[in-house]
């Protein structure tokens, strides 16, 4: 009789594992940071081999602390970084160079060539995306233009590409399944996420040999088992999904207009839109969502590049707290800012606004202001320009946000959610467990094994931690949030040349 779920989560930094039993309870966890490579100002690799050598140590690590055999793993669920591009040997298994971090700015002018050349209309229309860098398909072509002779061996079907989900997945099958799952599919901006096919004319236009792509199935499903030889015997790989869409599926967000909010470093909201692929009219993504049962769901995605991070900034480079949970305590020391805003464009803003040349700005300071006022007022932008994505998926939509499942490290500050419900007239529900991503990546391996017999059983599991019920008037709503987009007003195009 199995009694846990693995869950493999291949963060940005870290390799993590987690042991959930049939109550959804953590039983282990074990981590391991692995190297990050910077080898120009704005490129970013990571050694896939390690990514690999790290994963499987963390696995073993957490059996090991669970004291789990492989007999009582009922199957192993993925979720991972995503855009990440790796390409490696199919005889060899080696990699042919470092992976390619989603991070990495190297294909920016070959994103911007795109857009010269007037394809981003297209691109848009079929992957659901906005040219960019950001996305696997430049990071793919450079590896391909820049390896000798590795467009003619990706011809000759010696050479693979995987984003990490599909990369693990190899690894862990001894290299007998070549897979990607339909969320990390929508992100390489190869994919057609309405015939959910890879789209020829977008290979054709990067040069982009169709047989080195992996097979794209459901983010549920059992793609193979576990080479007997890494943990004593098989395991079925029943699970993989993106990051922030295992995180919707793990809070439960089913239901067309479910909206999660990840609060770390940035935020990453995802608003569930059920069987219809949203084109934003507001500067969102549209993204495949986590589904199950035959059926492929969809998702508008927006991010804020700055929300945690600018509490690191109050810690490091202000000195303001000492640590990030200070915050909370510090800001409840003023009442309100005393309309000061703090707009912490440090590196532009992300959507709604996309403008590259946004600084980071301090606007509307009177001599009362001061250093509880200010760590609130940074506070507080981390919600309003969350609040600024949700208007905007509020608009695409067509329909006003019923509740925000909060997750991540900053959603531990009760004065931070409390002022999200302020703003988005909406409650915000914190969940127990915070581990969203893992405990999605487990949960739709559960389904795939049968573990689970539908999503009911982990809605059933998913609980509410606290609840935070918009209590603000009205009319300081409305006259907080004019404030607010006046201040982002006199943030926009700052480091713009003259
Ligand atoms: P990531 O996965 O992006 O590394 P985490 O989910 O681990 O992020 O969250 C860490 C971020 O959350 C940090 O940027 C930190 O400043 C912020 N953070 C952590 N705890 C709090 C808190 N109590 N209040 C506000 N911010 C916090």
């Amino acid at each position: 009789m199995s009694r846990y779920l693995m869950a493999f989560d291949a963060g940005t930094t870290s390799s993590r594992c987690i042991l959930f039993d049939r109550a959804g309870k953590i039983r282990s966890v074990a981590q391991q940071e692995f190297t990050q490579y910077y080898p120009y100002p704005g490129w970013v690799e990571h050694d896939a081999g390690e990514i690999w050598d790290t994963q499987y140590f963390v696995a073993k690590e957490a059996m090991r602390k669970a004291g789990a055999s492989a007999e009582e793993i009922a199957a192993i669920g993925i979720t991972n970084q995503r855009e990440t591009a790796v390409v490696w040997d199919r005889k060899t298994g080696v990699p042919v160079c470092r992976a390619i971090v989603w991070q990495c700015r190297r294909t920016a002018q070959e994103a911007d060539e795109l857009r010269r050349m007037d394809y981003a209309g297209m691109i848009r229309d079929k992957t659901g995306l906005i040219v960019d860098a950001y996305f696997s398909a430049t990071k793919l072509k450079w590896i391909l233009d820049h390896t000798p002779g590795a467009r003619e061996r990706a011809r000759r079907g010696e050479l693979l590409f995987g984003t990490i989900d599909t990369w693990l997945i190899w690894k862990l099958t001894g290299g007998r399944v070549h897979v990607t799952d339909y969320t990390n599919a929508s992100r390489t901006m190869l994919f057609n996420i309405h015939d959910l096919t890879w789209d020829q004319e977008i290979l054709d236009l990067l040069d982009i040999p169709r047989v080195m792509l992996p097979e794209v199935k459901p983010s549920s499903c059992i793609y193979g088992a576990s080479d007997p030889a890494l943990f004593g015997r098989p395991i079925p790989v029943a699970g993989a999904a993106g990051d922030q869409q295992a995180a919707l599926f793990g809070q439960a967000c089913f239901h067309e207009g479910d909206v999660k909010n990840t609060y770390g470093t940035g935020c990453f909201l995802l608003m569930n839109t059920g069987e219809k692929a949203v084109r934003s009219e507001n500067g969102l993504l549209t993204t495949i969502a986590c589904s199950c049962g035959g059926r492929v769901s969809y998702a508008l995605e927006g991010s804020v590049y700055v929300a945690g991070a600018a509490i690191q900034w109050l810690r490091d480079e202000m000195h303001l707290i000492d640590t990030a949970a200070e915050s909370e305590e510090i800001a409840n020391q003023a009442e309100d800012t005393k309309g000061c805003y703090v707009v912490p464009a440090f590196t532009g803003l992300g959507a709604p606004y996309w403008d590259q040349y946004a600084r980071g700005t301090i606007v509307g300071l009177t001599r009362g202001c001061g250093r509880a006022e200010i760590v609130r007022a940074t506070l507080e932008s981390i919600a309003y320009q969350a609040a600024d994505v949700i208007r905007a998926m509020e608009k695409d939509a067509g329909h006003p946000l019923t509740a925000l499942k909060a997750d991540g490290g900053a959603s531990r500050n009760n004065l931070l959610m409390q002022f999200q419900a302020d703003l988005s007239g909406a409650p915000v529900i914190r969940p127990e467990c915070v581990e969203s991503t893992a405990f999605g990546a487990a949960s739709l391996a559960a389904l795939a094994v049968g573990w689970y017999d539908s999503t009911d059983d982990i809605a059933n599991q998913w609980k509410a931690e606290r609840l935070f019920e918009p209590v603000l008037p009205e009319e300081e709503r409305k006259e907080k949030l004019r404030g607010w987009k006046m201040a982002v007003s006199r943030a926009r195009g700052w480091a713009q040349q003259p």
